[in-house]
């Protein structure tokens, strides 16, 4: 049994893998500051014994003893993370700091949950780890991407120069259940719209492009990424590489859930990214030939049953 730790566990993906990591008879302190994360995401997990619930703000130094750190803590949403931009950035950077440092005392394994906003509106595609990105450094999301820009820095320069086992997964849009109503992102966006047959709002034309991983893979993916040997630090590309138009995938969920819902399209935010692609050869050979198993529209049911249970 290993004792682990997860900042971000009352999240979207962190109560998704506190889940998993209990079941597989781990122990598990779930650190969060729930901001965006809620108490219902893990409240199933509270009476399993080897769970711990800790209300914590990880821009905070905490100290405890563990064998591994996934640092999933960050807002996601473009909502979320530009509502207090430098409350994100201190997340991303004083949040890594924190946790490095406790990896470097206890002698732990750390992940960081990068991002594939490292890439910023990529002009390289689809998007390989060697790509440096094209990223706007102080454009409405750069709270965001030079957050985790600088996180990633410092993962690698503590491995450098400290010796701390790093690992660092560069995560691609990932949705399931568990998503917030009010997560902002387009694929509960868009069911929650469709569900009630209220306008589906595209941004821009709706041809940007996005690659969606249902949240099961990623979590397969992240634990198989902790228990590589120590000379795997990665960045390593996380996501489903079947790329969709944001209309494509608008007119996917009216299909699915019957709406009566029509298309409405308002103003693309700045900066939004025009494609996203995952090239996830390095993953498929460092993850002992793990791939995404589940398609979009298996993925979407899933999702929008979810949906139609917390309406
Ligand atoms: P989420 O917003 O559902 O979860 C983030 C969690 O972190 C929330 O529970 C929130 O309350 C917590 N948190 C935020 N700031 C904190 C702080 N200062 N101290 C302690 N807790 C804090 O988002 P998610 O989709 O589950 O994302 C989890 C991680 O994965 C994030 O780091 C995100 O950047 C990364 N990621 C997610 C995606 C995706 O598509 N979902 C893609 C790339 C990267
Ligand atoms: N988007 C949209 N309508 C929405 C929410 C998002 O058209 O209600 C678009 C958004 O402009 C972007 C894509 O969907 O092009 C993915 O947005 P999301 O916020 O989910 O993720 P990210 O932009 O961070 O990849």
């Amino acid at each position: 049994m290993k004792k682990i730790l997860v900042t971000g566990g009352a999240g979207f993906i962190g109560s998704h893998l506190c889940e998993r990591l209990l079941n597989e008879g781990n122990e598990v302190i779930c650190l969060d500051n729930f901001f965006t994360g809620s108490k219902k995401n893990v409240i199933h997990l509270l009476n399993r014994p080897y769970f711990e619930l800790i209300r914590h703000d990880i821009t905070m130094p905490y100290f405890v003893e563990v064998d591994e750190i996934y640092n999933l803590a960050c807002p996601a949403s473009p909502i979320h993370y530009q509502h207090n931009a430098i409350k994100t950035i201190k997340t991303s950077v004083m949040g890594a700091i924190n946790m490095l440092g406790l990896a470097k005392r206890i002698k732990a394994k750390v992940l960081q949950a990068s991002t594939s906003e490292v890439y910023g509106d990529p002009i390289v595609h689809p998007q390989t780890e060697d790509y440096w990105g094209n990223c706007n450094p102080i454009g409405k999301r750069s709270c965001y991407d030079e957050g985790k820009r600088c996180a990633e820095s410092l993962f690698v320069n503590y491995y450098h120069q400290n010796n701390v086992r790093i690992k660092i997964a560069r995560i691609f849009n990932t949705y399931g259940p568990g998503m917030s109503a009010n997560d902002g992102r387009v694929v509960s966006n868009f069911i929650v719209q469709a569900l009630k047959d209220e306008d589906i709002t595209i941004f821009g034309n709706g041809n940007q492009t996005r690659s969606f991983q249902y949240v099961d893979d990623l979590v397969e993916a992240l634990i198989r990424l902790m228990n590589t040997d120590d000379s795997v630090i990665g960045p390593v590309n996380i996501g489903n590489p079947n790329e969709f138009t944001i209309l494509e995938l608008a007119e996917q969920i009216l299909k699915i859930t019957n709406s009566k819902s029509k298309i409405i399209h308002l103003p693309l935010p700045e900066d939004d990214p025009s494609q996203r692609q995952p090239n996830i050869s390095l993953a498929k050979k460092l993850l002992n030939n793990w791939e995404p198993k589940v398609e979009l529209n298996n993925g979407l049911l899933k999702t929008i049953e979810y949906f139609k249970n917390i309406k």
